[in-house]
């Protein structure tokens, strides 16, 4: 499938813990298109957060083949997927991780200088993807002025800073209320659709994952997909 964005096969992940095995994953499957979000539920310790740390490349598998925009990384050192992740995937988590000593600007600018994009350029990209997210008069703001809608927006838009081929986000809309909850789910499956990014998002809110374009949940270490509506 040319437009897929992440592409998992067999994922196996085990934890020993004092001496006993916890097998997490079981031999997952799961793929997401470019512009496509897909969601990941399934009720807590069922491993949603471990899985997004292997489709991140943050985590190697025990075992399974593990793609990001058609390259195979499994047998990839580290350095090579450093080097994918910084270049090809974005991360959003519940609670924001903003720089806090950083401006709103700043912190969409930084993912960018360390990918080697020039200072000036960084710049005017961050200011757009503030204007993305509906912040372009915030961008001199520190986190800790900034409302906890509006620090999500901006870890959304820190998380683009690099145009990823994937998105990945743990709870996202977690640690807000209802109301922003929704606001700033709207805004990112919008930005999602139209820069073609392909997103895995896990979330508890099932009002939310049935308006994302698949679901998968995940049971007993395999991921099912939920019937269409
Ligand atoms: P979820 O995100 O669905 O709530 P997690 O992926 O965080 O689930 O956790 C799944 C299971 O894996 C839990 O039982 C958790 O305790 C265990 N686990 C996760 N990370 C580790 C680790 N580094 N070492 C040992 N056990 C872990
Ligand atoms: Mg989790």
């Amino acid at each position: 499938m040319s437009d897929a964005m992440l592409e998992m096969t067999g994922i196996v992940r085990r934890f020993e813990q004092g001496g006993a095995v916890l097998e997490v994953l079981r031999g997952a499957d799961l793929t997401v298109r470019a512009g496509e979000l897909v969601a990941l539920v399934g009720p807590s310790g069922a491993g949603k957060s471990t899985l997004l740390q292997i489709a991140g490349l943050l985590e190697r598998p025990t075992a399974g083949v593990v793609r990001v925009a058609g390259a195979d990384v499994s047998d990839a050192d580290d350095a090579t997927r450093t080097a994918i992740r910084r270049r090809s995937i974005g991360f959003v988590y519940q609670f924001h991780h903003l720089l806090p000593e950083f401006t709103a600007q700043e912190n969409i600018v930084l993912p960018q200088m360390i990918a080697g994009v020039a200072k000036r350029v960084a710049r005017q990209r961050a200011d757009d993807l503030l204007r993305m997210v509906g912040l372009d008069a915030r961008g001199s703001h520190r986190p800790a002025r900034l409302s906890g809608g509006e620090q999500q927006r901006v870890a959304i838009a820190r998380a683009l800073a690099n145009a990823p081929s994937l998105l990945v986000a743990d709870e996202p809309t977690g640690n807000l209320d209802p109301h922003t909850a929704e606001a700033v789910f709207a805004m990112l499956s919008a930005i999602v659709r139209q820069a073609r990014v392909g997103a895995l998002v896990a979330t508890h809110n099932m009002e939310l994952a049935r308006r994302m374009d698949r679901i998968l949940e995940m049971r007993d270490g395999l991921l099912v997909e939920h019937a269409p509506v």
